[in-house]
C-alpha cells in the first residue's frame, strides 16, 4: 500500500458540526463513523496516512453551487465577507479539537517532516493544522503569533470570499481565475510573515492576481493544495498552465482536487465521475511540471468526490489507477508523499 500525505482536507469542520450536534471529536475520529470522508479506521484502511488539516469558518447557512443554465453553465456568487467575530471562536474551536485529537493519542499534529515521517511510521494519523482562509487573524497579525504557537503551519490567505488579506475567487463554470484584486497591503505582510515564521502559503481559492501577488512577495516554492487544471476544466478554482509554469519555475507543487467539479469537462456536482478523469489532470500536471511538482489534495470532508473512491478507505483506488497508467513506485511516491515533504520542509526552514 502506497502511504499517502495529503494535502488538504476538511475533516475539523466535519468534527466542529458534529460536536454541535453533541458527538465526542475524539471518539468519533478513533471509532470511526458512516458520516464524511476521514476518520481514523477509514484512514488506516485507504493507506492515507497524514494530511493538511483546515480550519475553516463557513459562511452562515447551508453552500450550494448555483443550478447550471441551459447550457450547463453556473456562476455561483461569492459568499459575503464574514466578521472576525464570531470568526475567531469557531477557529479556536476548530484548533482545540485537532489539539484534543493529539493529547487523546488519535492522530499526531506534527510541526516538522521528522515528526510526519514519525507519525506514519509508527502508523498515527500525522496531522498539519492549516487554515483556509484568515478571516480569523487581525490586520497586524497578533492571533497568527498564537495559533502559529498552537501548531498552525500553513495557511491560505483567503477561501472563495474576500477577507482583509485578498480575494476569492467564485465557484464558476466556465471562468478565467482572472476575476478581481488579488492581496490587500495586509495580505503581502501576511505572506512576508509566513516566510519568516515558517508558515506555507497556499494559493487555493485565491485570484490569479493575488496568486502573483505571493508569487513576487514569498520566498518559498508555490503551492496549491488542492487545485486541478483549468485548460481541461475551465472553472475559476483551476490553474492555468501559466501559473503551472510558475510553481514548476518556483519547484512548488499542485495537489490534485478530488472535487468532481474540478474535475469534469462539464464541472457538474455528480459522484459517478471516473478515476480516469483524475488520471488525465494528474498527467496534464506531469506534463507540464514534471514528476517533482504534482501531488494529492483530497478536499476528503469538503466535496463530492468520485463514487469510485468514496472516502479515505477507498483512496488506494486512485493509487492503483495512476499505477495502471503507468506511473512507476518511484513516482508514485512522490506523487503520494514525497513532494509535500519536500515542501514543507522548506517552507519551515528545515
Ligand atoms: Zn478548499
Amino acid at each position: 500500500m502506497e502511504r499517502v500525505f495529503d494535502g488538504h482536507n476538511d475533516v475539523l469542520l466535519r468534527l466542529w458540526r458534529g460536536r454541535a450536534n453533541g458527538s465526542d471529536p475524539v471518539a468519533e475520529f478513533v471509532n470511526g463513523t458512516s458520516e464524511g470522508h476521514i476518520d481514523g479506521p477509514r484512514a488506516k484502511a485507504g493507506g492515507l496516512a497524514g494530511g493538511l488539516c483546515a480550519i475553516f469558518i463557513p459562511s452562515p447557512g447551508e453552500f450550494a453551487l448555483k443550478e447550471p443554465d441551459a447550457n450547463g453553465h453556473y456562476a455561483t456568487p461569492l459568499e459575503a465577507p464574514l466578521t472576525r467575530p464570531p470568526s475567531l471562536d469557531i477557529a479556536l474551536d476548530m484548533a482545540s479539537i485537532a489539539l484534543r485529537l493529539d493529547r487523546a493519542g488519535a492522530w499526531r499534529l506534527c510541526r516538522s517532516t521528522a515528526e510526519i515521517r514519525k507519525a506514519m511510521d509508527d502508523g498515527v494519523f500525522a496531522a498539519v493544522m492549516h487554515m483556509e482562509g484568515c478571516e480569523a487573524i487581525d490586520e497586524d497579525l497578533d492571533a497568527l503569533e498564537t495559533f502559529y504557537a498552537a501548531g498552525l503551519r500553513s495557511l491560505g490567505p483567503v477561501w472563495s470570499r474576500n477577507n482583509i488579506f485578498g480575494h476569492g475567487v467564485p465557484f464558476a463554470y466556465p471562468m478565467s481565475p482572472d476575476t478581481g484584486p488579488g492581496l490587500t497591503a495586509a495580505g503581502f505582510e501576511l505572506v512576508k510573515t509566513c516566510n519568516r515564521l515558517g508558515i506555507l502559503v497556499d494559493l487555493a481559492h485565491i485570484t490569479e492576481q493575488g496568486f502573483w501577488d505571493v508569487a513576487k512577495t514569498s520566498d518559498q516554492p508555490l503551492v496549491a493544495s488542492h487545485s486541478n487544471v483549468h485548460s481541461l476544466t475551465p472553472v475559476a478554482r483551476n490553474l492555468t498552465d501559466k501559473q503551472f509554469d510558475a510553481i514548476k519555475e518556483s519547484r512548488g507543487l499542485v495537489g490534485l482536487n478530488y472535487a468532481v467539479t474540478m474535475l469534469r469537462d462539464d464541472a457538474r456536482d455528480d459522484a459517478a465521475t471516473p478515476l480516469s478523469d483524475m488520471v488525465r489532470h494528474v498527467d496534464y500536471m506531469v506534463e507540464r511540471m514534471g514528476i517533482d511538482c504534482v501531488a494529492l489534495g483530497s478536499d476528503f470532508d469538503g466535496a463530492t468526490i468520485p463514487a469510485e473512491i468514496a472516502d479515505a478507505s477507498g483512496n488506494q483506488n486512485l493509487v492503483a489507477a495512476l499505477r495502471g497508467a503507468g506511473y512507476a513506485d518511484q513516482d508514485l511516491a512522490k506523487i503520494c508523499r514525497e513532494n509535500w515533504l519536500r515542501v514543507l520542509a522548506s517552507a519551515w526552514h528545515e
